[in-house]
C-alpha cells in the first residue's frame, strides 16, 4: 500500500506538530493506558485527579501498587469498568514492581520481551501494550486502534481488521521511528475525532480529494 506513506505528510499539513501526543509522566502513560480502555480522555483525567489526591505523582505505581483492588476502584470510578480496571491495574502494577517501578531498568529490558511479558498480563491487550511502549518507554511500536482501521478502510479501502496485518502495513509503509510513530498515531486519532468520526465530516475534510470514500459518496 504505497499511498499510506503519505498520511502522515497529509495530516501533518493539516493538524501540524502534535509533538509526543499523549500526556503526562512516563509513570502516569502505564496508568492513563489502562485507565483510557473503552472511555474518553476526560474521564481518564479526573480518575487521575483523584489518584493524585492519594499518591505522588512521581511514585504513582508504587503508592497505586500498595492500594488494595477495592480502594484504586474507588479512586479510578470516573474511568467507568472500575472493577476490571483495577484489577488489570493491579495485575500491570505486579509486573512493574519487579523493576522496582523504575522506567530506566524497564528500558533496559529488551522490548520485545517487555511486550510478550505485557501481553500475558491479564486484561492488556496489543493496543494498551504498544501505547506503553510508545509512550511510556519511547519505543518504537506503532499503535493501532479503531480510528486506524476506520481511516486506512475509508481512505485507501484497506478492509484489514486484524491488529498485527494493520500493524505490519504502517512497519511497511514507514521507518521504524518513536518519534514518527507517536506523531502519527496522534494524528490519526485527532483527525478520527475532529473529523473523520463515526459519521464523517466529508465536506469539511481537506483529504477529500484523496479518500476513496468522499469520492464514492
Ligand atoms: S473525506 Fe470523509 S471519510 Fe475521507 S478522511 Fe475525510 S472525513 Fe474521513
Amino acid at each position: 500500500m504505497k499511498e499510506i506513506k503519505k498520511l502522515y505528510d497529509d495530516l501533518y499539513s493539516i493538524y501540524g506538530d502534535v509533538g509526543k501526543w499523549w500526556p503526562g509522566t512516563p509513570e502516569e502513560i502505564f496508568v492513563s493506558a489502562v485507565l483510557t480502555q473503552n472511555t474518553n480522555w476526560k474521564n481518564v483525567e479526573k480518575a487521575l485527579e483523584n489518584i493524585y489526591k492519594y499518591t505522588n505523582q512521581k511514585d504513582i505505581l508504587k503508592d497505586l501498587h500498595n492500594f488494595s483492588i477495592q480502594k484504586i476502584a474507588e479512586l479510578i470510578k470516573p474511568a467507568g469498568f472500575y472493577n476490571l480496571k483495577a484489577e488489570r491495574l493491579k495485575n500491570l502494577l505486579s509486573f512493574l514492581s519487579i523493576f522496582d517501578f523504575d522506567i530506566e531498568k524497564m528500558k533496559k529490558m529488551d522490548e520485545n520481551l517487555f511486550r510478550k511479558k505485557l501481553l500475558e498480563i491479564k486484561g492488556i491487550g496489543k493496543e494498551t501494550a504498544d501505547s506503553i511502549l510508545l509512550y511510556a518507554l519511547n519505543k518504537p511500536f506503532f499503535v493501532v486502534d479503531a480510528y486506524t482501521k476506520r481511516l486506512i478502510d475509508r481512505i485507501y479501502k484497506i478492509k484489514e481488521k486484524d491488529y498485527d496485518k494493520v500493524q505490519k502495513i504502517f512497519y511497511e509503509a514507514y521507518p521504524k521511528n518513536t518519534e514518527l510513530y507517536q506523531k502519527l498515531h496522534g494524528l490519526i486519532v485527532e483527525h478520527a475525532k475532529l473529523i473523520c468520526r463515526k459519521k464523517p465530516l466529508c465536506n469539511l475534510c481537506k483529504l477529500s480529494s484523496k479518500c476513496s470514500f468522499k469520492n464514492s459518496t
